[in-house]
C-alpha cells in the first residue's frame, strides 16, 4: 500500500514537472498596475493560468511551446463592462422585436460574441437582453462556442412603462402588464422579487434603469423612474445573494439616488452635476462612461427613419454630451471603468471608446487600466484577471504598434488568449 502511494506521488511530481508550458515573448508590456510599457518580458503560462512572467527573453525548456509577439505590445485581455450580445443596431431592429424568436437572438449572439473576443475582449458584462444571454454564456463556458468570458444580468429591470420595460411603446393589447418575471416591478416586495427572479434564471449581475434612456419608444431620456426605496430594496436584495448592481442612469435625479441606495456603477451619466461626482467619489460608485454609444446614436439620428420619432430627439440631446460629462468625472476624480454599450453601435468597434476616453483627457494607458484593473474591480473578479501577473488566468492579448503613443493600435489587435487557450494569432 505504502509503495503504491509513493509510486503514485512520483508520478504526480513527474507530471507537474513536465506539464507544457508557453512562453510568450513580449517586445513591450503593459503594466496596469505600474501604468508604464516595459520591454523585452517573458510570461510563462501554464494550463489555464499564468505561471511566471519574467524581464528579458528566457529560454524555453524542451517540449514547451513558445510564441513570439516580440514586434508587438501585450497587455490583460481587456474587459468590456457594458455590452448587449444578443442585438445590434440596424433600422430594423424595433420590428425585430415582434418578428424574432430566442433562437434568432441565440444565432446572432454567437456572432457578436466571437467578434468581440476577437477584437481582444476577453470578459464582458452583458447589461441586459431577453435572457439568451444567460444560454449564450453557458455556452462559452462549456466551449460550444468562441465567445469572451460573460457576466451577465439577463433581463435588465425597470418600473412600468421605464427604459426596460420590454412592451414600451407596443399597443394597448399588446402592451399587457408585465411584471417581476420580465423585469418590470412597482414597489419594494416586486423590487425584491425581481432580483430573486434573475438570481433563479442564472443571472450574474442586477442591472437596473433608473431613468428614462434614449432607445425606448418613451417621450424622457432622463427622468427618474425608480424611487429610492425601490432602488434599495433592490440593493439589498441583490447583496443576499452575492449580486452588484448596474444602474442604467442620464438624469442627474436618478443618479443620486441610484448612488445613495447603494448601486456599483452608473452608466452613461449623461447630465451628471458637481453634486452627483463628490456623492459617487463619497460612495465608491464607479462611472461607466459609454461614449461611443452616445456618440453612435447621435449619429444614426441623422438618418431620416432610422429610430422612431420619439426617440430620435432624445439620441440628438443625449448622444453627444457623454464624452463632456466624462471628461469632467476623470478631472473630478470620479472612479472610471471602461464600458461601451456594444450592440448600441456596431458589436467589434468596442476599442474606439480608448481614443474617445483620450480626446477626453485621460492618459492612454490609464484608459487601458479602465478595461483591465479598474474593470475587474467593478466586477469583484481582480483576484483572477485584471493584470498579467502569476496565479491569474492567462487572458492576454497583443496588438500592433504602441497603444501608449497611438490608441487607434488597440484597433489592430494580433493575438487573443483567453484562459490559456489562443484564439486569434496573426
Ligand atoms: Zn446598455
Amino acid at each position: 500500500m505504502r509503495k503504491l502511494f509513493c509510486l503514485l506521488t512520483a508520478l504526480v511530481i513527474t507530471c507537474a514537472m513536465y506539464a507544457q508550458r508557453t512562453y510568450i515573448y513580449c517586445g513591450r508590456f503593459i503594466d496596469v498596475k505600474k501604468l508604464e510599457v516595459q520591454k523585452e518580458i517573458t510570461i510563462i503560462t501554464e494550463g489555464n493560468l499564468i505561471a511566471d512572467v519574467q524581464k528579458g527573453y528566457v529560454a524555453a525548456g524542451t517540449g514547451d511551446k513558445t510564441i513570439d509577439l516580440k514586434d508587438a505590445t501585450v497587455m490583460p485581455g481587456l474587459i468590456d463592462m457594458h455590452v448587449h450580445l444578443e442585438t445590434e443596431t440596424n433600422p430594423n431592429r424595433y420590428m425585430e422585436t415582434f418578428t424574432f424568436n430566442p433562437a434568432d437572438y441565440a444565432f446572432q449572439s454567437v456572432v457578436f460574441a466571437e467578434r468581440t473576443l476577437l477584437s481582444g475582449f476577453t470578459t464582458v458584462r452583458d447589461l441586459g437582453g431577453s435572457g439568451v444571454n444567460i444560454a449564450l454564456r453557458n455556452a462559452i463556458n462549456k466551449g460550444l462556442i468562441k465567445g469572451p468570458r460573460v457576466y451577465t444580468a439577463g433581463k435588465s429591470i425597470a418600473t412600468t412603462g421605464g427604459h426596460a420595460d420590454p412592451t414600451n411603446g407596443y399597443r394597448r393589447d399588446l402592451m399587457g402588464d408585465p411584471g417581476p418575471e420580465y423585469g418590470v416591478i412597482n414597489g419594494a416586495d416586486e423590487a425584491a422579487k425581481a432580483v430573486r427572479q434573475r438570481y433563479k434564471e442564472g443571472s450574474d449581475v442586477i442591472k437596473i434603469t433608473a431613468s428614462g434612456g434614449v432607445l425606448s419608444v418613451a417621450k424622457s431620456g432622463e427622468n427618474p423612474q425608480f424611487t429610492e426605496a425601490e432602488m434599495k430594496a433592490i440593493v439589498a436584495t441583490a447583496k443576499d445573494y452575492g449580486f452588484k448592481v448596474a444602474a442604467h442612469c442620464h438624469g442627474a435625479e436618478a443618479m443620486k439616488r441610484a448612488v445613495r441606495a447603494g448601486v456599483s456603477c452608473i452608466e452613461h451619466g449623461t447630465y451628471m452635476d458637481d453634486e452627483t461626482m463628490e456623492l459617487m467619489k463619497q460612495y465608491g460608485t464607479y462611472f461607466v462612461p459609454t461614449i461611443i454609444a452616445g456618440k453612435s446614436v447621435a449619429d444614426s439620428a441623422k438618418k431620416p427613419g432610422y429610430f422612431p420619432p420619439l426617440v430620435t430627439p432624445k439620441a440628438l440631446a443625449i448622444g453627444p454630451k457623454i464624452q463632456g460629462t466624462f471628461a469632467k468625472a476623470y478631472k473630478a476624480g470620479v472612479k472610471i471603468a471602461f464600458g461601451t454599450d456594444a450592440g448600441v453601435y456596431a458589436h467589434g468597434r468596442n476599442w474606439l471608446e480608448f481614443v474617445y476616453m483620450n480626446e477626453a483627457g485621460m492618459p492612454a494607458l490609464e484608459t487601458i487600466r479602465a478595461a483591465t484593473l479598474h474593470a475587474a474591480d467593478l466586477l469583484g473578479t481582480s483576484d483572477i484577471i485584471g493584470c498579467i501577473e502569476k496565479g491569474k488566468l492567462a487572458d492576454i492579448i497583443a496588438v500592433n504598434g504602441n497603444p501608449a503613443t497611438d490608441l487607434s493600435s488597440m484597433g489592430k489587435v494580433k493575438f487573443v488568449m483567453k484562459n490559456g487557450v489562443v484564439y486569434k494569432q496573426d
